[in-house]
């Protein structure tokens, strides 16, 4: 299994060998953390979203899958564009939320990346709470085993967040 890291930062400014972006089914941008991964990593993203639209995702990327694009002017070699589900409290859409973890480390083991970092997935504009969040975040990446990447890195932007990955990661140590 990778070694899970956490650090409080702007994913956007990590350095790694993938960069998951909380992206939405459009794949042409959005708030939080896609806004920065498209201002930061500049135009040569979105050009690449908007070929994936036009060749294989007319319809919008689905919930909780992922796909790589260059990372642009970031300090990666890659970002992976994965959609959260929205918060539901009549539905539980937790599977959803774990596939998005799942997908982006198997597209990141595809591309031959060792380093990953995520951001907190489905924590921001899509309401998930961020206890719960980190909770699957931390299990799902436990369960998966993603040769050759060997470290796994959570992005937190707020205390708050950090505080939520490290109570999860000694809960299910
Ligand atoms: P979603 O639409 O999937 O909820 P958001 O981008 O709105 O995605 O938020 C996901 C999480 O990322 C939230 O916890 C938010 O506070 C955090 N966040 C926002 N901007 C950044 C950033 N530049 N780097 C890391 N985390 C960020």
């Amino acid at each position: 299994m990778a070694q899970i890291i956490l650090v409080r930062g702007d994913i956007t400014e990590q350095h790694a060998d993938a960069i998951v972006n909380a992206a939405n089914s459009s794949l042409l941008g959005g708030g939080g953390v896609d806004g920065a991964v498209h201002r930061r990593g500049g135009p040569e993203i979105l050009t690449e979203c908007r070929a994936l639209r036009a060749s294989r995702y007319g319809k919008g990327l689905p919930t909780g899958q992922a796909v790589a694009t260059t990372a642009g002017r970031l300090d990666a070699a890659h970002v992976i564009h994965t959609v959260g589900p929205v918060h539901s409290t009549s539905e539980d859409r937790s599977e959803l939320l774990a596939s998005c973890y799942r997908e982006s480390l198997r597209v990141a083991a595809e591309l031959g990346a060792r380093t990953v970092a995520f951001p907190a997935i489905s924590t921001g504009i899509y309401g998930w709470p961020i206890d719960d969040g980190a909770r699957i975040a931390i299990a799902t990446v436990r369960e998966c085993a993603a040769e050759p990447v060997t470290e796994v890195r959570f992005v937190l932007f707020d205390e708050a967040a950090y505080a939520a990955f490290e109570a999860a990661l000694e809960t299910s140590a």
